[in-house]
């Protein structure tokens, strides 16, 4: 599947939820679902009837990946990789979306939303235990301590995302210091830890059809 590249506020809309695409926006009246809670494009306004069985599932599954920038075939991988391991499926899938480094350089406070983030991975600005990682969906692993490069640091958006995440709670299996550009992933995050407006179990059923 290509990457989307049209405006990320489409998503929200077709989704009908906040997504939390666009950093501080997301939080302020000039968010576009605050006045248009509809659905994108001609008959958006029209589309009314409840969402029930598959469709409800798929929606589930759809919002979820879309807030990752996952694409189909990794979501599919992360389910999957999530079914065969021990433990509950839908919190190994959640745990796998979390542990993306693009998610975890925006969670320490470096990337605004997790697009930023993964833009600045993306552009090598980002190091995990002293070396370069530039692809967004690198499993962070416990004990991985991840860096802004020695001359990345004096980006001004680094200073915005350092700004807006001091009035974020900083999740418990980080530990945080953004004065220093560094962070490091204490455990894996528990379900109780993903703050997701999110029903994975219905992402399970669907997949295991
Ligand atoms: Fe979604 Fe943020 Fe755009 Fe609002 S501003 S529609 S929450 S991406």
């Amino acid at each position: 599947m290509a990457r989307y590249t049209d405006p990320v506020c489409r998503l929200c809309r077709r989704e009908g939820i906040k997504l939390f695409l666009k950093g501080p926006k997301c939080f302020s009246d000039k968010c576009p679902l605050e006045k248009r809670n509809f659905a994108p494009g001609q008959h958006g306004k029209d589309r009314k009837a409840k969402i029930v069985g598959y469709g409800l599932q798929l929606r589930e599954k759809q919002k979820t990946k879309r807030m990752y920038f996952a694409q189909e075939s990794q979501f599919r991988n992360y389910f999957e990789k999530a079914a065969r391991s021990q433990g509950v499926t839908g919190e190994l899938l959640l745990q796998q979306l979390e542990r993306r480094l693009d998610t975890v350089v925006h969670r320490i406070g470096f990337g605004i939303s997790r697009r930023q983030a993964r833009q600045l991975v993306r552009h090598g600005h980002v190091h995990v235990n002293g070396r370069k990682v530039n692809i967004p969906s690198y499993q962070a692993n416990v004990g991985d301590e991840i860096t802004i490069r020695e001359s990345s640091r004096k980006l001004a958006i680094l200073e915005q995302a350092k700004e807006f995440a001091s009035h974020q709670n900083a999740p418990g299996w980080l530990e945080i210091d953004r004065e220093n550009f560094k962070g490091k992933v204490l455990s894996l995050p528990k379900r109780e830890e993903i703050q997701l407006p999110v029903n994975e179990q219905l992402i399970v059923e669907l997949y295991s059809k």
